[in-house]
């Protein structure tokens, strides 16, 4: 095996990646990044005025230690960059040195386990119905004083999803290796028992090679 042992999460938006990403990285002590900050962070600068593809080619890793990057009119204008060819090429070899570190990584996203990392050792896809989905965010929004309504962030979830998966750039889609974990009706300590079953699983057929 060359470089590190790399755990790809893969899936749509508030399907519970972030959270089982987390987990399995706190478990095993994993390095992990969460890739949908990359193109948050160049959908901030571009709200602010520089051009997307500069953004990216521009992005140092200050950019993503920013608290505001996790608002709606983020989420979308990330998922508006994410279908820039050149925008999610000048990412590539930052996630791809990231996973290759030593001590095990774990990366969350939409195209990890297809383009990024094709050969990660572990490939989880965590989806949900787009309706648990809207449910969770808006609880989460809700909490955090966001004053969309339930109907408004199923319409965001719908369309973010329709962007990310039909776009021709790395659309989202489980890899053909991937494990599909679908959280509609897991808790949240189940859908990482799950995953780090999986992991566990990948473990052991690594050290057996
Ligand atoms: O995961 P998060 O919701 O933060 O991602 C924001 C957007 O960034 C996604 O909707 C998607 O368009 C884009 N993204 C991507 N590839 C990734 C991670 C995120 O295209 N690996």
């Amino acid at each position: 095996m060359t470089g590190g042992f790399t755990v790809a999460i893969d899936g749509p938006a508030a399907a519970g990646k972030g959270t089982v990403s987390k987990a399995v990285a706190a478990h095993f002590g994993f390095a992990h990044l969460d890739t949908g900050l990359l193109y948050r962070a160049v959908g901030a600068k571009m709200l602010a005025g520089t051009e997307a593809i500069e953004a990216a080619q521009t992005l140092v890793p200050e950019d993503l230690e920013n608290d505001s990057l996790r608002t709606p009119a983020l989420a979308q204008a990330a998922s508006k960059v994410a279908v820039i060819a050149e925008v999610r090429a000048a990412l590539l070899d930052f996630q791809r040195s990231f996973a290759a570190r030593a001590g095990g990584a774990v990366l969350d996203g939409r195209d990890i386990g297809t383009v990024i990392c094709p050969d990660a050792q572990v490939k989880l896809f965590v989806t949900a119905s787009a309706e648990v989905r809207a449910r969770r965010r808006f609880a989460e929004l809700s909490g955090k004083g966001h004053t969309d309504s339930y109907e408004q962030v199923l319409e965001d979830v719908k369309a973010r999803d329709a962007r990310d998966m039909e776009r021709v750039e790395a659309p989202l889609k489980p890899a053909d290796d991937a494990a599909i974990i679908d959280t509609s009706d897991l808790s949240i300590d189940q859908a990482v028992a799950a995953a780090v079953a999986a992991v566990l699983a990948g473990l052991d057929a690594s050290t057996g090679e």
